[in-house]
């Protein structure tokens, strides 16, 4: 038996194609849409401005199937993790962090990753695949109900960041058909700055995120020449720093010269000197850009420690001099786990990180 399509798997545009397909009127996918993104309905007989027969229809070839919450932990800080089950070998792991202005949700698109970047955990654990659109999305459906939001009408996630497990620009199809759903006013209706890519740095799929949508563009760049960053995020033998800096630019520019937020783990010894600060410095003269200093968290079998206070004070305030809006990210839930690169989820891995592959491979 062919198993049926799932619709959390369609943004609008290919739910209208699909109803055009089975002889329907593409105006159902609207319908469909609102009745799951807006109200959280996924059980056809509840969605009653669909006629009889096409309810039947659609339960009998289709199916609205969400991931499931396997555990959920609460941080003292109010940020909450959500383990959630893909598939019988795998879970993924989803954060809420709640600030006073805001509720930023940070969610996974793959099952491990298949970069090798040294100082964070989920690449520890190798790369099992892609997170198909229904998980991803499903990441988002599934805290929106543990928050109460359809209930409650009440917007609790006002920002989406891809900076939980898996490299999302190596998965580049499902990860943009779930930003079309996650800024279509139809589903859940996100201004485009409010969603956040992350990319250690994949130019080619850089330059198609900037001709596909303007949403907001976050670089994973952490070494400030090529020697350093060639051993702590290797993919950029692939894709030099140079290049990087020049693919943001271009972004920038085709959002008006929004800036790019560059990200920056603070590793004691290792990229925390002043003239790495300096470095840094040039390497950012003609971007706009702000820049994320993240302490370095810690997760078992690392070697990596976070730098000190003073001295990450002491490389922003050199970014700070040069101009550079430079914020110290605030590491939150610690306590369980939920902080950068401490994602681990359940990894069946495919490839092990000692099987597999230099970034150069991919
Ligand atoms: N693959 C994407 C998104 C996932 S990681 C990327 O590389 O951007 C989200 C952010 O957390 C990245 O900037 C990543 O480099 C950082 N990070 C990874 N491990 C970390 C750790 N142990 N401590 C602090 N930040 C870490």
């Amino acid at each position: 038996m062919t198993e049926k399509t799932n619709l959390l798997d369609y943004d609008l545009k290919s739910l209208e194609s699909y109803f055009n397909e089975i002889g329907d009127k593409s105006f159902r996918a609207r319908q469909v849409i609102k009745w799951i993104y807006h109200h959280g309905v996924v059980d056809y007989q509840s969605m009653t401005n669909l006629s009889k027969s096409l309810r039947s229809n659609l339960e009998e070839n289709t199916i609205i199937k969400l991931p499931e919450i396997v555990t959920e932990q609460r941080s003292e800080d109010g940020t909450r993790k959500w383990l959630i089950r893909v598939d019988n070998k795998n879970s993924v792991e989803t954060v809420f962090i709640p600030e006073n202005d805001r509720g930023t949700l940070c969610i996974s698109s793959q099952v491990g990753c298949p970069l090798d970047c040294k100082f964070c955990s989920t690449a520890q654990q190798g790369f099992n695949r892609n997170l198909t659109t229904s998980e991803i999305i499903g990441q988002v459906w599934i805290a929106n109900q543990a928050l109460g939001c359809f209930e409650s009408g009440k917007r609790l996630i006002t920002n989406i960041v891809f900076m939980g497990m898996g490299e999302p620009l190596l998965n580049y199809n499902n990860v943009l058909k779930t930003i079309n759903l996650l800024t279509d006013d139809l589903a859940f209706g996100l201004a485009r700055r409010r969603v956040t890519v992350s990319t250690s740095g994949i130019i080619p799929e850089i330059e198609r995120l900037k001709d596909d949508t303007n949403v907001s563009l976050a670089i994973s760049l952490h070494a400030s020449n090529n020697e350093l960053r060639n051993n702590i995020v290797p993919i950029n033998r692939s894709y030099p720093l140079n290049d990087l800096l020049a693919a943001c630019k271009r972004y920038s520019e085709g959002r008006d010269n929004e800036t790019v937020t560059i990200e920056y783990v603070m590793l004691n010894g290792v990229n925390d000197g002043l003239q790495d600060a300096r470095d840094l410095v040039k390497c950012l003269h003609d971007l706009p850009a702000k820049v994320n200093l993240i302490p370095f968290n810690k997760f078992p079998g690392t070697n990596y420690t976070c730098s000190d206070q003073n001295t990450i004070n002491a490389f922003r305030d050199i970014l700070i001099k040069a101009g550079i809006v430079t914020i110290t990210r605030k590491t939150r839930g610690d306590d369980i786990d939920a902080a950068c690169g401490q994602l681990v989820g359940k990894v069946s891995a495919k490839a092990a990180r000692h099987q597999k592959t230099s970034a150069g491979q991919i």
